[in-house]
């Protein structure tokens, strides 16, 4: 049934403009990365017939191959304009250079390391890689992330790098039920962002809130939200 990524999408884009109004921001400032991970490439192309751009990938391989399948797919014919690949997933050492050549931005830098390599790795004859770094606001263990503490050093010497661009923060947040809980993650990620601002990296980027809490994160002052189940289902 192709309409239904169509009307999904028609849905979220409405819940995106809702949230926006209701906390005093344009909608237009808000950007709607559509997660496709595990989606196939002709799900995708359903996306994109139905105006969607920006893609985001968790996997390299899997990303990779639905590249390639969707390479003389444009997003508006008229313009030629290309989709836009994002990765968000964790990022491996040996998958750095897989990264710096195929995609547009990462979402999921949390070391130097890894960013020294992107930099590296990045080809010439491309634009600047576009780069956030994840914080680990919940401390949780068992995530990815840099902690809040470290994120300052990080962004400046990051920020520095040639042939990748900082552009802002990323957070996964602690699965809860609680809103009171899930939004002051939002809003501590926020202020690490605003921080870094005044002490002089001009960040412009916020990756937070996804299918269930777009809504929280927009209050909060995402300008990218990453939404896969609410666009194509849920995964198995
Ligand atoms: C899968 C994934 C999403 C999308 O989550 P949904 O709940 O399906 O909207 C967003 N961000 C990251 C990093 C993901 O891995």
């Amino acid at each position: 049934m192709p309409p239904v990524i169509a009307e999904n999408l028609d849905i979220v884009i409405s819940r995106i403009h809702a949230a926006a109004t209701a906390a005093g921001r344009q909608p237009k400032d808000v950007h709607l990365l559509a997660v496709s991970k595990n989606c196939s490439s002709d799900t995708i192309r359903k996306a994109v017939v139905a105006g969607q751009q920006s893609f985001g990938e968790n996997y390299v391989k899997e990303a990779l191959e639905k590249m390639t399948e969707l390479a003389n797919t444009t997003y508006n014919e008229n313009t030629q304009k290309r989709l836009i690949w994002h990765f968000i997933g964790p990022l491996q050492t040996n998958k750095t250079k897989l990264v710096a050549t195929n995609f547009d931005w990462v979402h999921s830098v949390d070391r130097l390391k890894t960013a020294e390599r992107l930099s590296l790795q990045r080809p010439a004859y491309l634009p600047p890689l576009q780069v956030c770094l994840q914080v680990n606001i919940s401390g949780e263990t068992s995530k990815s992330g840099t902690m809040p503490e470290d994120v300052q050093i990080l962004a400046k010497t990051v920020a520095s790098l040639p042939n990748i661009q900082l552009r802002g923060l990323m957070t996964i947040p602690k699965a809860t039920t609680d809103p009171i809980a899930q939004r002051c993650e939002f809003a501590t990620l926020r202020m690490l962002y605003e921080r870094l601002n005044t002490y002089g990296l001009a960040l412009d980027t916020l990756s937070m809130g996804m299918s269930h809490d777009l809504e929280t994160a927009i209050a909060e002052g995402a300008t990218i939200v990453r939404v896969g189940t609410a666009i194509f289902g849920a995964r198995n």
